[in-house]
């Protein structure tokens, strides 16, 4: 059975399997889920669709524990983006990012991964296409 994992509302990160954590980006594993339903889910994510060990519906809205605090605890909005890397299978330091304290952090932080999405897809374009100019 795979991994699979969901992209936090907040910071736009994966939530992250507990195995796959480290000192730092330990935060990104306690995760928030809200069905449509309105049922809510909370606790430590498992890497396969469950928080404390207690499975939610695939259409919830995810958020990282501390993102969806420092929002005032949205209800649901809609599901949540896959992960691409299963919140398992990504690089040394493509999660490592302090525990927002501040929803202007927050924002940092979704936008310094925007930027490095951007910066991955450029890079690639010219690799395989010649640079544009
Ligand atoms: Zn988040």
């Amino acid at each position: 059975m795979g991994f699979f994992s969901y992209n936090c509302k907040g910071c736009g990160h994966s939530l992250l399997s507990g195995y796959a954590t480290n000192a730092i980006n330990r935060w990104m594993t306690d995760g928030v889920a809200i069905q449509r339903d309105g049922a809510l889910f909370y606790g430590g994510y498992d890497g396969y669709g469950r928080l404390d060990g207690e499975e939610f519906a695939d259409d919830s809205t995810v958020w990282h524990d501390a993102c969806w605090n420092l929002s005032g605890r949205p209800l649901y909005d809609g599901a949540s983006e896959c992960s691409d890397d299963q919140g398992y299978f990504f690089d040394a330091g493509a999660h490592d990012e302090d525990e927002p304290t501040t929803v202007e952090e927050m924002h940092a932080i979704k936008l310094r991964l925007t930027v490095a999405h951007e910066l991955r897809r450029r890079s690639y374009t010219s690799k395989t296409q010649g640079d544009p100019k």
